[in-house]
């Protein structure tokens, strides 16, 4: 196999129709002999319809979110590499790359059944996929993307196994050799969905439609929907977060074992208010994805007259303008410095991702008090 060892010697391909695959394209080994991968080099504008199509082969059903994105200012390099980014974006298959568990230790990825008296549990959504691809949008030729696969067998666990879609020969659980596992994004945002209480015919509706786009449509899909959304809503309803009968201690505690889905705490005392920031990675990467050069918003009337500490929702919109909810901030607080606080723990957890992100403007329902940390701080 021939290795080519500049850029510059690959040809740009720009393939017809809205949305291609790897499949497409004509990958070249690039790199020297120790170490190549698998590129291809295309229009940067159709670096989105190369992403669509990666997510919709039938074989494999997925999304993929940035794992890690970093940018360059046009012109800060004097000298430079032909391979060198403007943009970097490394792209992780949904269904990877591990599972975290309560504090964020790495669970393995689960390969069969647990037996747990829930007996709609299917295996964990979070497969351990390791299908992953770099987009590099080129330092010296902004209008092209340079697509690097390391290792281009698609959609294996660390063993080799295909790990999700209809041709995983672990599918166990109901319904699975017909119904493709759902991704964790999916899963996540119905869960979110019941927790901020909204009606149960409403986050079916939109967890159908969801799961369709994966799968298409059929009565079994749609049935075990329904059965999944009726489930979850009983484990939440059941759940309790009481952890001590002491409130302070039972937050301590709370935030001890979910560190990964907590941006910020602050503890009350005689000098700092309470903070307590929320959000998963699954939020993380929303925020990341739909925020981008995009709006975000800030609600923060939930609970305010009700409640001793009102819950302020950080929102984004996705490509059908639907609102997601990807933080949660519990405080008292509308001082100034502390909502510069938790703005800042935020804006910078999204930038230790993708050290580019931005967004082009933030909506707010309490102008006085939110004004001036946003734009210190976004
Ligand atoms: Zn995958």
């Amino acid at each position: 196999m021939e290795i080519i060892e500049s850029i510059e010697d690959i040809r740009l391909q720009d393939p017809p129709g809205e949305e291609f695959t790897s499949a497409d394209l004509t990958w070249t080994k690039y790199g020297t002999s120790e170490h190549h991968d698998d590129v291809a080099v295309i229009p940067y504008e159709r670096v989105d319809a190369f992403i669509i199509g990666e997510c919709s082969i039938a074989e494999c059903p997925t999304r993929f979110h940035i794992e890690k994105g970093r940018k360059r200012t046009r012109g800060s390099l004097t000298s430079y590499k032909s391979d060198e980014y403007l943009e970097y974006r490394l792209y992780w298959c949904s269904f990877g790359p591990e599972n975290y568990g309560e504090g964020g230790e790495i669970l393995p990825s689960r390969r069969y059944r647990i037996n747990t008296r829930n007996r709609a549990a299917r295996p964990q959504s979070m497969r351990g996929c390791t299908c992953n691809f770099i987009v590099k949008r080129l330092y010296a030729r902004p209008s092209a993307a340079l697509l690097i696969y390391n290792d281009r067998r698609q959609h294996v666990n660390k063993s080799g196994f295909v790990c999700h879609g209809p041709l995983d020969r672990d599918a166990i659980g109901p319904g699975a050799k017909t119904v493709p596992y759902i991704c964790d994004e999916i899963q996540q945002q119905t869960m979110a969905l019941i927790y901020l209480g909204i009606p149960e015919e409403n986050i079916l509706q939109n967890h159908i439609e969801s799961v369709q786009r994966y799968c298409g449509s059929n009565s079994k899909v749609s049935m075990s929907a329904s059965e999944y959304v009726r489930k979850m809503g009983i484990i939440i309803r059941r759940s309790t977060h009481e952890l001590d009968l002491d409130d302070q201690v039972s937050i301590k505690l709370w935030v001890e074992k979910n560190k990964k889905s907590t941006f910020i705490y602050q503890d009350a005392s005689d000098t700092d208010s309470f903070i307590l920031g929320i959000q998963t990675e699954w939020q993380l990467q929303q925020m990341i994805r739909f925020g981008h050069h995009s709006l975000m918003a800030a609600d923060s009337t939930f609970g305010l007259k009700k409640l001793k500490y009102p819950l302020c929702t950080l929102l984004v919109f996705d490509s059908r303008h639907h609102a997601l909810p990807v933080a949660w901030v519990i405080t008292r607080s509308f001082d100034k410095q502390d909502v510069s606080k938790w703005m800042k723990a935020l804006v910078d957890r999204a930038r230790s991702v993708d050290s580019a992100w931005k967004i082009n403007g933030f909506m707010i329902d309490d102008a006085a008090a939110e004004m001036d940390p946003i734009r210190q701080d976004f």
